[in-house]
């Protein structure tokens, strides 16, 4: 069913567009990307207003946000911080909340177009079920939510009215390549990968690198979380998992090829030996803009112009799955499904905290993700509570093994 979609945008209407000023949620918007939406926000305040921002622990950088762009609503994710939040706002007409169930809550307010989905990791998947269940459109950054509950996500999306448009770059590319064509023209997804601040690292030596060294991302400025899982290449294995649910292929059908340059976003393949490839700088402004400008028309920017003949030179190469065995837990992952790809996310996010506090070495991380699955169980076709279970059980599992390894 899914292999005969034919991705074509909606019929694009520039007065609607114009007139209609769309209220913006972000969801993590002190992080890299959240803060990165507010400038396309700021750039088009003609078709943009930020209507809720939500911030985890980062108190200061949310108030500026706030007395800036004066949403409706601010929630600050931690109770305890709720008070300094609430005082240092209370001469603007703004309501201030904090908790995780107020933000599930207010993504579903009538006001509400598009919820921007930047919060890291696990986090992301309750408030992004409740605003697709609300028929609100997704710009969906938090990869994790596909990753880990991608069989639920898919189910809902097909039951909602709420549109989900990727904000990961190389998804973009394959949105970009994708309009207009047949699914069952494509005869596979290629991903391009940098290969993350260890490309070129021995793997003897991987053992000794810290986080602070793998924080060096070469090409793109990003958060500390989705850095390291670059520099192991478990993002790249998340990427394959948020591809396979956005498009609906087969995990066999989506190749990994490392583009140190960055300049590719993506290719697909089809079915006569074509092959189509988006290419930009490497800035999420772009595929930002890219989210919020759909289902309409690209959002114009007289920034970010690119000079291929800066990029003499562009190449490509295969994957290292010996040096990143994470690639092939991500695969394995993806095959096995059920709540598989659930486990592999929580024990990841445990141990690239552990890692980000230098209380594991590099291939620790490995270690952790791969005990953790071989100590669960599968659970084939969750609900929701499975997925909450799995992700509890396997955090604790992988918490041990940092605890007593
Ligand atoms: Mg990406």
């Amino acid at each position: 069913m899914i292999e005969e979609k034919c991705l074509i945008l909606p019929d694009c209407n520039d007065n609607n567009m114009e007139s209609n000023v769309r209220n913006i949620a972000v969801l993590g918007s002190t992080g890299s990307i959240g803060r990165q939406t507010l400038d396309i926000i700021a750039e088009y305040p003609h078709l943009f207003k930020a209507h809720l921002l939500v911030a985890n622990t980062s108190t200061d950088l949310l108030i500026d946000q706030a007395r800036r762009f004066v949403p409706r609503q601010v929630i600050i994710g931690q109770d305890n911080l709720y008070p300094i939040v609430r005082d240092a706002l209370s001469d603007l007409p703004i309501e201030v909340m904090s908790g995780h169930a107020a933000i599930a809550d207010a993504v579903t307010a009538p006001e509400v177009d598009t919820v921007v989905t930047a919060m890291v990791g696990y986090s992301g998947l309750e408030s992004t079920i409740a605003a697709i269940r609300a028929g609100k459109d997704i710009a969906l950054a938090n990869k994790e939510t596909l990753v880990v509950a991608g069989e639920l996500i898919t189910q809902l999306l097909a039951q909602s009215t709420s549109h989900l448009y990727p904000v990961d770059s190389e998804h973009g590319a394959f949105y970009q390549c994708l309009v207009g064509e047949r699914m069952s023209d494509v005869s596979k997804l290629i991903l391009t990968a940098s290969g993350g601040p260890f490309r070129t690292t021995p793997k003897v030596e991987l053992s000794a690198k810290r986080a602070c060294d793998a924080l060096k991302h070469p090409n793109w400025s990003m958060g500390a979380k989705i850095t390291i899982d670059s520099a192991t290449m478990m993002n790249k294995g998340f990427e394959m998992l948020e591809a396979k649910w956005l498009f609906g292929v087969s995990h066999d059908r989506i190749e990994i090829v490392v583009h140190p340059q960055s300049i590719v976003h993506s290719m697909v393949e089809f079915c006569d030996g074509s092959v189509k490839a988006q290419l930009g700088l490497p800035d999420m402004h772009l595929p930002i803009r890219y989210a919020l400008g759909l289902p309409g028309s690209r959002l114009s920017t007289p920034n970010f112009k690119m000079s291929l003949s800066d990029y003499s030179s562009l190449t490509f190469e295969k994957p290292d799955f010996d040096k990143f065995p994470l690639l092939d837990t991500a695969y394995r992952a993806a095959e096995l499904g059920g709540t598989v790809p659930c486990v592999m996310n929580a024990a990841n996010e445990i141990a690239v905290a552990a890692y980000l506090r230098d209380a594991i070495g590099f291939n620790d991380i490995y270690r952790i993700v791969e005990s953790t699955l071989s100590h669960l169980g599968n659970v084939q076709h969750p609900t929701y509570a499975d997925y909450v279970q799995c992700n509890n059980e396997a955090r604790a599992y992988a918490m041990s093994l940092i605890t007593h390894p």
